[in-house]
């Protein structure tokens, strides 16, 4: 076959195939799951094969960086690193870029808690972008908008999953001296739908239609893996673990198939930076733990150094080694174990009671570790840690 429907299973639904093709003969098309895959025309296409130049998975070598060096970051401004997922260092190359009148593309909710990348113009906008959503982001049109935007000359940050930094870059044929990207240490993405069934379910619950989402909220217990979401009358959070889709989440039974023989899964990096949750923390550089959160950052490329020195004003950073980094960050050097139960877990997704026969199970240890306040569990990890010495 002379087009991108050769790619199958392999696709990790960037969308770049269906903004390049010159005859819009590509259409995205959810499967079963809920996740995106092209359907070509195939009465339509002329064969030109602009979609395989621009598939990333046709081209794995493509802007494939090792990190240079590994920093610990947070921000200073308390406000601010409170509403990101780690140590806000998305949120800061999004705040210096659009400092110097540029533009940022990332992952936000619409109204109907949809998640789809987006631009943004304005520093009021940051907030839209910042924290985690742990489901699939659409690009939408952004790689095209992004685009035009290099070609008006203005400078482009662009964040997101390493696969869909890999697609931007595929579809831009070429490096940009004004694009900027940052791709997230990544280990899976549950599918839009089962995301979508999750919200209807909470709602029926809870009896009021959920209204806001976040999988990282630092409200209670500070930076950790709690989410929180509100109706407009009432609150729920609860630690990931203990939640119906936050479990398969972390336990990785429902991600794309692609994400289970991940081609980004090490420390070749798409981006320029790279930027996670700093979990070694604890034991490599105590001093730099902080409740509200730690990044870790990578700087894979010289534009990756620019900008870093650009976010540095704003947060404190301390260098640490790639193997600091490395604690609690399997995705840095395998992709996600592809679980058993994986072939089943989508097969009911279209039943009314799929929801509820999700279990979450006894959990004791995490159950035990939510009740503990959070000093006491800061407080043992520091005993741990002196022990240990
Ligand atoms: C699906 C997924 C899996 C992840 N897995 C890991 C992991 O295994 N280990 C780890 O250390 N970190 C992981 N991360 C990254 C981590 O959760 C934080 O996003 C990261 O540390 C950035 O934090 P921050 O405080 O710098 O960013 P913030 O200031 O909170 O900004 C959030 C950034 O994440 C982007 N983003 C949010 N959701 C999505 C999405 N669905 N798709 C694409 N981009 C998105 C936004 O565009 C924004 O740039 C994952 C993130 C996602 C979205
Ligand atoms: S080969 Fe060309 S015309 Fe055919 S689907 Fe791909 S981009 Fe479109
Ligand atoms: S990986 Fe992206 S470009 Fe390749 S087939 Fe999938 S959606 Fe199209
Ligand atoms: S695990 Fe790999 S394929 Fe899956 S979303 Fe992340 S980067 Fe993309």
């Amino acid at each position: 076959m002379d087009n991108i429907s050769i790619v199958l299973n392999k696709c990790v639904g960037c969308k770049s195939c269906e903004q390049i093709c010159p005859r819009q003969c590509i259409v995205m098309e959810t499967n079963h799951e809920g996740f995106w895959y092209p359907i070509v025309d195939n009465d339509k296409c002329v064969k030109c094969h602009l979609c395989l130049k621009a598939c990333p998975v046709m081209h794995p070598e493509n802007h494939r960086n090792e990190p240079q060096s590994a920093w610990a970051l947070r921000n200073k401004n308390d406000f601010e690193i409170m509403k990101s997922a780690s140590g806000g260092a998305s949120d800061l190359a999004a705040k210096v870029i659009l400092n110097q009148d540029g533009i940022v593309y990332g992952a936000a909710y619409d109204d109907f808690l949809a998640v789809r990348h987006i631009e943004i113009t304005q520093n009021s906008e940051r907030e839209k972008l910042q924290s985690s959503k742990y489901v699939q982001s659409d690009t939408a049109s952004c790689y095209s908008k992004a685009k035009k935007r290099l070609a008006e000359g203005r400078v482009v940050l662009f964040t997101g999953t390493p696969c869909q930094i890999a697609g931007l870059y595929s579809y831009l044929g070429k490096e940009d001296p004004n694009l900027y990207t940052i791709d997230l240490i990544c280990h899976g993405v549950p599918s839009p739908k089962f995301f979508q069934k999750y919200l209807e379910y909470q709602s029926r619950k809870i009896g009021e239609q959920i209204i806001s989402y976040n999988f990282r909220s630092k409200d209670k217990r500070g930076w950790g893996t709690q989410f929180l979401f509100k109706t407009q009358h009432k609150s729920k959070t609860n630690t990931l673990s203990l939640d119906r889709y936050g479990k398969h989440f972390i336990q990785g039974d429902c991600y794309r198939e692609s994400c289970y023989q991940c081609i980004y899964a090490n420390l070749k990096r798409t981006g320029d930076l790279t930027i996670g949750d700093f979990w070694g923390v604890f034991n490599s550089h105590p001093d730099f733990f902080s409740s509200k959160g730690v990044s870790c950052v990578f700087i894979n490329t010289l534009k990756g150094q620019v900008l870093f020195e650009m976010i540095k004003d704003f947060a404190y950073t301390e260098k640490i080694t790639l193997e600091e980094s490395l604690i609690k960050q399997g995705n840095l050097r395998q992709p996600s174990r592809r679980p058993s139960n994986r072939d089943e877990f989508y097969s009911h997704i279209d039943e009314c009671e799929y929801m509820d026969q999700l279990y979450v199970g006894l959990q004791l240890k995490e159950r035990v570790k939510a009740a503990i306040p959070v000093r006491i569990i800061h407080l043992l990890k520091r005993l741990e840690k002196i022990i240990q010495l």
